[in-house]
């Protein structure tokens, strides 16, 4: 199917072919890359598992990882030929990932990223379950990036997810607005509104997540339709978007990427965007900001949707707001 002159895809038949490639129902095993020390929510020790149901322009990582598709040229089959792509099954990368943390002395807080985990909900669901104890003996959480298609299509994660609310933090790409969607996602633009369907499911069941959207693809021109978009869900959630700076941009893969969807030409400069949506909320808000919202580098910041939206604690004394 084509979308403003883009081949798109529709991610949940996408979706189903990918699962059969990265994910062996027999043996419970689904391929995982690696893991590694990441940056992210101020440092963890990162699981990047393979498959993702979509196909985005900016992601960072190869083609080959999201669609689960080796070839002797591409990325997957030249890992998987040196045997550091491996499959495995909850419990074995839930004790993998704790020997790596012990060997390493990376952090004992956990990302599952790089591709979709809740491809495979049950096997993710199932590692969760795996890392819990240890992530509770150490006060420590694990974070997990999602697309949120799987969790929008599935009420039954959400249900599963019950018992370990308190260990998790989930972090949903936004994607774009209606008009650059397909340019960033290469998927059927039926499904813009996933990100946010997901975080309404989640604040609702008052699971800590957040919403968040790339610096350089945040369009000015889209900010009004953020902002009714975000307001709709709760009126502190303009303030919650959390703004991903696209630090590996200059990378080869990123850069044919966003070439190949028109959205290189009209990327913007991050600290461009970031000033101008902290003046467009002090117009919403009617209050000077003190800076914008961040997980990644502000760990005060991570209690501000259980304060704000669960707890409905007054907008104004949150500490992003300059305090007089
Ligand atoms: S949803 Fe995330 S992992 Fe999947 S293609 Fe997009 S950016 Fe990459």
């Amino acid at each position: 199917m084509k979308v403003q002159g883009l081949n798109v895809i529709d991610p949940i038949a996408h979706g189903e072919k990918v699962r059969e490639r990265v994910y062996n129902n027999l043996t419970n095993q689904r391929l995982v890359r690696r893991l590694r020390e990441g940056r992210s929510y101020n440092g963890s020790t990162t699981i990047d598992v393979i498959g993702c149901n979509m196909l985005c322009s900016y992601c960072y990582v190869d083609d080959s990882f999201l669609t689960g598709k080796p070839s002797p040229k591409n990325m997957l089959g030249k890992e998987s030929k040196k045997g550091t792509v491996k499959p495995y099954t909850p419990r074995e990368l839930a004790n993998e990932t704790k020997l790596f943390i012990e060997e390493n002395k990376t952090p004992k807080r956990i990302q599952i990223t790089a591709a979709e985990p809740f491809l495979t909900p049950e096997w993710t669901i199932d590692l969760i379950r795996e890392l819990a104890p240890f992530i509770r003996k150490n006060k420590e959480h694990i974070w997990i990036d999602t697309n949120g298609l799987d969790i929008v299509k599935n009420p039954e994660i959400l249900k599963k997810l019950e018992d370990y609310k308190d260990i998790l933090r989930i972090f949903i790409s936004s994607k774009n607005s209606p008009e650059h969607y397909a340019q960033m996602t290469r998927v059927d633009p039926k499904y813009e509104d996933t990100g946010f369907k997901c975080i309404d499911k989640l604040w609702d069941k008052e699971y800590s997540a957040y919403l968040q959207a790339i610096a350089a693809l945040f369009f000015p021109e889209t900010f009004e339709w953020y902002e009714q978009r975000l307001s709709k869900l709760h009126k502190a959630a303009p303030l919650l978007l959390d703004l991903d700076r696209l630090s590996y941009l200059p990378l080869d893969r990123i850069r044919s990427g966003l070439q190949s969807t028109g959205l290189w030409d009209i990327r913007q400069k991050d600290t461009k965007v970031e000033k101008a949506w902290q003046e467009f909320l002090e117009e919403h808000y009617g209050k000077e900001i003190e800076r914008l919202f961040s997980v990644d580098f502000f760990e005060k910041d991570e209690a501000l949707v259980r304060n704000l939206i669960f707890e409905n604690k007054p907008i104004e004394e949150c500490h992003l707001f300059k305090q007089s």
